[in-house]
């Protein structure tokens, strides 16, 4: 069977946009499908803003892979002319108990990342925004170098870039078959069949639908995000206000992205909750944000920073992706010689991309890769 392409990748959002960027510039023949345009709004990559932070509370294993994605980020934003990437640090609240304030100590004194402790009791003086939280925060801790990247930016930078390298990009084409077959893959979409030596899938929250071969249950949930305007708008402005990430007594955490200027998505605080999201099919999810759902981010945001409350005056749906324990699925799909998965990114998996992509394009160059990605693989989630 002759094949066209050298590597077929399926899902151009935050993850195959990547694989196709590095797959591009090592001179591979690649082809990315997408279903819907570049930057779209109907995945998990959309809504103008994601947090990037080192610290990693949720495991310090991500660390190192974290540390070579800065280094891409700068890399994507050099060759786009484009600033990407804000670095107006990121503030974390909890009890010192908690996942989030041990877990960013840990991850910090591990790996030497500089962190700042604040008391309660000075945050008003450091970030006014906070002053007065009335969750029951025993510690702040401030990260200085991190910050947020714009999402559908980022996406399009990398595909231009591809593009530019020689990567076809089909958009609009819904994958509908693939299969290994002798010594390749074949890929249908749009009524034509593609031929292939390797075939990455990044599918999202459509995973279900395109690979259930990795036999693990995966979990989309509906994610609301509300934008924020607060009374005196400077004051949520990324020049004086962080990203941040804030614990809550008995409920889950909530997050937040200061207001930029040059977004490009709807203006205000972008404040959302990380994990409370009801289950939810991407084909017949409810994209529409009830009146109680805002009520719900507003009363949230004003308790936590009183500095800046104010109305929801946008909002959005979007998708996580959730496996069963947390973390990103990265590996061989079973019984596969050629297709590679990347998937179940948990609703924190946007920072990664550009290392995600490059350990798909090792996989698919030569079936392994250097980064320290073993503990992402499929083995210790499947069942019998
Ligand atoms: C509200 C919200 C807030 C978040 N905040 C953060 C954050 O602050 N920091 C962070 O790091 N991460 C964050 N995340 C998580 C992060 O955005 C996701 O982990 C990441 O975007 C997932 O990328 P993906 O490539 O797996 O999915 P997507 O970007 O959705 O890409 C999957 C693509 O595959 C395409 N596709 C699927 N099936 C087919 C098919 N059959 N044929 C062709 N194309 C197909 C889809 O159309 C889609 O474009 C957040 C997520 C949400 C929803």
């Amino acid at each position: 069977m002759s094949q066209q392409w050298d590597v077929i990748v399926v899902g151009m959002g935050a993850m195959g946009s990547a694989a196709v960027w590095h797959l591009a510039r090592r001179g591979k023949r690649v082809l990315g499908i997408e279903q819907f345009s570049r930057g779209h709004d109907r995945g998990s990559s959309h809504g103008g803003s994601r947090i990037i932070r080192f610290a990693y509370f949720e495991h310090s294993d991500y660390v190192p892979l974290l540390q070579r994605s800065d280094m891409l980020w700068k890399e994507i934003e050099k060759r786009s002319g484009e600033k990407l990437v804000h670095r107006c640090g990121v503030l974390y609240g909890g009890v010192h108990s908690s996942e989030v304030i041990a877990g960013v100590k840990h991850s910090s004194q591990l790996h030497g990342i500089p962190i700042e402790s604040i008391n309660p009791a000075q945050i008003g003086s450091r970030f006014p925004a906070f002053a007065k939280c009335s969750e029951p925060i025993e510690e702040f801790l401030f990260e200085p170098n991190a910050g947020f990247v714009r999402p559908e930016r980022a996406i399009c930078a990398m595909l231009d870039d591809a593009q530019r390298n020689g990567a076809v990009l089909r958009e609009g084409q819904a994958v509908q078959e693939w299969r290994e077959r002798g010594e390749g893959v074949e890929v249908t979409a749009g009524g034509v069949t593609h031929l292939a030596h390797e075939l990455l899938l990044c599918p999202g929250a459509w995973t279900q639908e395109l690979a259930q071969a990795i036999n693990v249950p995966l979990v989309n949930t509906r994610q609301v995000i509300g934008w924020i305007t607060p009374s005196e708008p400077t004051r949520g402005d990324s020049q004086v206000m962080p990203a941040f990430f804030i614990e809550r007594e008995n409920k889950v955490p909530m997050y937040g992205v200061p207001m930029a200027s040059d977004q490009g998505s709807p203006s205000g605080i972008k404040v959302g909750f990380h994990g409370d999201g009801q289950e939810c099919f991407a084909d017949s999810i409810d994209r529409v944000v009830r009146r109680d759902e805002m009520t719900a981010i507003e009363a949230a945001f004003a308790r936590a920073a009183p500095g800046v409350a104010g109305a929801v005056t946008a909002s959005s749906v979007c998708m996580y992706t959730n496996t069963p324990d947390g973390h990103f699925i990265i590996d061989r799909i079973p019984g596969c010689q050629r297709t590679t998965i990347a998937c179940g990114f948990c609703g924190h998996g946007f920072k990664f991309a550009p290392v995600v992509g490059e350990i798909l394009a090792d996989l698919a160059e030569t079936g392994e890769t250097k980064l320290p990605a073993d503990f992402l693989r499929l083995k210790r989630l499947m069942r019998d």
